[in-house]
């Protein structure tokens, strides 16, 4: 008797309000994936987020995000829901890493318009909005491997410090297969760029991307649709590397997220 007079409780008073879901860890990093009545209204911070026509809405947690992050949804009848979110600080470690080539950490001044141009490439495609909804059905690893640096840590290469590692590295032998970690558009493929060598990056919606870098071969175009799972490239070590591994990296809009978050534990690779 009691359990269903609580559920008609819950009944009566969710009539009432505006219903607002947000799925994901509410930690530094984290890509947040939002559920809001259609035609709402929703805003970040003050700043309004698109939108699908099925209510869903996406936005992420920066590095240094925090303490709190204010979502306010505005639905077509007027009323207000506002959340704040209390956002998990990380502690990040520092990682020191010599034997890279002294011109891919200190750059000669004819690499400077070259690198530049790259950044842009780069960024365009992050900034690409799509109305998908492809980041809404899970994320796998692309590769399984050994994880040999983690995001967010401080880093110190050939001894200078530089900007935090914003993604996962996972080492794996050179010509190991990578997927696709979700289905998707390849939004930006390249040959050799400075830092990232061999590089593809998908969108997978409301500016939700993933990016691959210093494969070995890269084995789809630029416009190409993927699915989750499918070979996009080879592991290797171009660009800025010191031995085979995939970067994985995790975009919304320009800022750089953690994709572990997405995905469980890594499979053991090596059973005893
Ligand atoms: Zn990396």
């Amino acid at each position: 008797m009691i359990g269903i007079f609580l559920f008609v409780i819950s009944v009566f008073f969710s009539a009432g309000a505006i219903a607002l879901e947000l799925k994901g860890k509410f930690t530094q990093g984290a890509l947040i994936i939002g559920t809001a009545e259609p035609e709402s209204l929703v805003t970040l911070n003050g700043n309004p987020l698109p939108i699908l026509p099925n209510g869903k809405f996406v936005f992420g947690l920066s590095r240094d995000s925090g303490p709190t992050v204010l979502v306010m949804v505005r639905n077509k009848n007027g009323q207000i829901k506002k959340q704040t979110l209390k956002v998990r600080k990380r502690v990040y470690k520092e990682q020191k890493i010599f034997g890279l080539p002294q011109r891919k950490v200190i750059p000669e001044k004819r690499d400077y318009k070259r690198i530049a141009h790259e950044r842009g490439l780069i960024d365009v495609a992050r900034r690409l909005m799509t109305y998908d909804a492809d980041f809404d059905d899970g994320f796998v690893w692309p590769v399984f491997g050994i994880i040999s640096s983690v995001y967010g840590s401080r880093r110190i290469l050939n001894g200078e410090p530089r900007a935090p590692h914003l993604g996962v590295d996972i080492a794996a032998p050179s010509g190991t297969a990578v997927v696709a970690a979700a289905d998707g558009g390849v939004s930006l493929t390249h040959e050799n760029m400075f830092f990232t060598g061999k590089t593809v990056q998908l969108n997978h919606g409301l500016g939700v991307g993933t990016i691959y870098i210093h494969l070995s071969k890269v084995m789809v175009k630029k416009g190409q649709k993927v699915k989750k799972g499918q070979v996009i490239g080879r592991v290797g070590k171009t660009g800025r590397a010191t031995g085979s591994h995939l970067h994985w990296g995790l975009t919304w809009k320009t800022l750089r997220l953690d994709p572990s978050l997405l995905v469980g534990p890594m499979p053991s690779v090596n059973p005893k």
